[in-house]
Formats: structure tokens, sequence, C-alpha cells
């Protein structure tokens, strides 16, 4: 982002990492690459990632979003979101004899993997999550027997465990790094020999993202987080600016959501997006804002993201087998070009 002379003194730090991860970039990949490989309809089960102008722009391409896999019909195609699903919707996708393109992200699938692995240990899971997410909802689904979800510290009360010498938490990928200690260190004082999971569930985006906003947050009198009111890692860093420091702050869904009341008297706002957010919008709020009174526009980068996920395998195949190139647009939007529009 460059420097603009507009009226105004104010200025915009834009935090850096923000907006696509390497999960949400493959599962609207996926769902892109499936229309293009197979035509529409495809069908995908819930949103693909949190974001509204992401849905909407895959609907109007012919991504038809249900609630529900008995939504699809019998033998159609479906997509499963970034968010993950539990065996039980693999299960009805299989007994509808529906094609499926997992577009799962990774880090979740680990998070899956070793709830399988702790419940067939026997352990007592405790997942430190939200209730009623879909990413919390599908990871429950390997092991009911074996998990209980707890969603903040003052949830850790209830926990009752069979074995206190066998429990074990992991989490859901898109919380707050902090409040998650908290929770841990709660459950810890309860259960002194609580496990760790092999390695951070919190994924490495989600906790990109909070560090930036961290960062910028003392600095900013008013801090916008672009990011759908369902998006979890969103929510989180708007969270995580006010206890960082940030005078006010206020999640948008995109510019036109803005107040200018929020910014008299600011001179400095702190501007981010959450991991299911296209850089468009995030270009559409600095506009805004510079249109306002905030003509400078200094980006604050405190890491760089490199990582990428392979699109799965049988569509891989299958596009393959079709001759169609699998030709990836990351490089561009590293550097902020939406691919959705
Ligand atoms: S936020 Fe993290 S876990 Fe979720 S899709 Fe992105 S990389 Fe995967």
């Amino acid at each position: 982002m460059g420097h603009s002379s507009a009226a105004g003194t104010g200025t915009i730090l834009v935090a850096a990492p923000r907006g696509y991860c390497a999960g949400v970039d493959r599962a609207v990949d996926v769902v892109e690459k499936a229309l293009d490989l197979y035509g529409p309809p495809v069908y995908v089960r819930k949103e693909i990632v949190h974001n509204k102008y992401v849905v909407e722009s895959l609907s109007r391409r012919g991504a038809i979003f249900v609630q529900d896999t008995e939504q699809v019909p019998e033998g159609a195609r479906v997509v499963f979101s970034a968010h993950g699903v539990s065996p039980q919707v693999r299960a009805v996708a299989q007994a509808r004899n529906l094609a499926t393109i997992d577009a799962t992200c990774p880090l979740v699938t680990k998070v899956h993997r070793e709830a399988v692995r702790f419940a067939k240990e026997d352990y007592d899971i405790i997942l430190v999550g939200h209730e009623g997410h879909e990413e919390v909802e599908g990871t429950f689904g390997e092991a009911p027997e074996h998990i209980q979800v707890v969603g903040s510290p003052e949830e850790v009360d209830d926990v009752v465990v069979r074995d206190p010498s066998r429990v074990v938490w992991v989490s859901q990928t898109t919380l707050s790094v902090d409040e998650t200690r908290e929770t841990v260190d709660r459950l810890r004082e309860r259960f002194p020999l609580l496990e760790d999971p092999p390695s951070d569930d919190i994924c490495y985006a989600t906790q990109n993202r909070q560090v930036a906003v961290k960062t910028i947050a003392p600095r900013a009198d008013v801090m916008i987080v672009v990011g759908s009111a369902n998006s979890s890692n969103s929510v989180r860093l708007v969270e995580v600016a006010l206890e960082s420091g940030a005078g006010v702050a206020h999640r948008v869904d995109k510019a036109d959501e803005l107040d200018p009341v929020w910014f008299q008297g600011a001179s400095t706002v702190g501007l981010t997006s959450g991991a299911s957010v296209p850089e468009v919008l995030v270009r559409d709020v600095v506009e805004w804002l510079q249109a306002r009174g905030f003509p400078t526009v200094e980006e604050v980068r405190t890491e760089t993201e490199t990582i990428t996920f392979a699109l799965p395998r049988n569509l891989r195949a299958q596009m393959a087998a079709s001759g169609m190139g699998e030709t990836r647009p990351h490089a561009k939007r590293r550097v902020g070009v939406n691919h959705t529009s």
C-alpha cells in the first residue's frame, strides 16, 4: 500500500499478516476449481469459510450453500467446508451416495486426529472452544464419549473427569491465545497431570494475526477489524485489540458499515482483517478512511507467511484427468489481489 496526499493528517496502521490464511485460500480455491471442472451447481455444506462476501461471490458463480448434507440431492457433489465435519456427516454423505470434496483445513484435520488418538487411549479430552461453532461440532463428533467442550476459564469448574491422571486438552484453531492459556492454567490447577496436545492447536494464522494486532493496538485510537460476525478468529481480533490497548474496536463486514462518528477526534486508526477476509474488503476500508482525513497508510508487519496447502487429492486427480492445470493464485493473493471478485 502506498501513501496518499488526501486532506487530513490521520494515519492508518495496517496489520500484517492479515486476511486469508492458507486453509481459507485452499477452501475457496476448492470451490472455484470444482465449479470450473464440473460446472454449476456445486453444493457446499455450510459456509465454505465464515465470510459473507466470499459466500455471495461463490453463490453468484453457481455454488449452492446448504446447512445440512440431507439438503444435497442424492448422488450430487458436495464440498465440506474449511471448518471440518464429524464422522456422522461423512456417513450421511456416503449413505446418500454423494461425491464429496473435503476442503477441511489440514490444521483442523490435525486436531481431529489428536482427538481420535487420545480417545483410543481412553483419555478424557477437554476441547477448549466455542460450543455450537462448526469446527467444534466436527472435532467433538470424532469422540463424543470422550470429549467435553469448555468455552471459558469459568467453565473449568464444571468439568468432571473419570481419572485425573488421564486428561488431555485440545482446542479449536481460532481462539484467543491469551484466553486459552488462562483456561488451560485453570484446568491444570484442577488436574495437575493434565497433558498438552503434541503441538499448538491454535493455528499459525490465528496466532500471527493476534500478534500483529497486539503490536498496533497500543497506537490506535480506533481499531477496525474486517470480518464477519460468525468468524471466530475475526471476533477474537476485536477482543485482542481491546485487551492490548486500542481505544475502541469495531468489527465490520465491509466499508459501508463504518460510521464516521467512530473516528471523530481520532488521529490513528488500526486496521486488520480475519483469516477468511479477501483483501479487497480491506482496501475499501482504506479508501473510505483516506477520504475522511486519514491519508497516511503504514503497514506494520510482524511476520511473513509462506505456508500453502495442496488441493484435496481427489480434486487434483480429476483436474489432471481432464487436462486442467493446477494453477493456484497464491503469489498474487499474498500481495493482496482478491480472486473471488
Ligand atoms: S484459520 Fe487456521 S485452522 Fe482455520 S482455515 Fe485458516 S489456517 Fe486453517
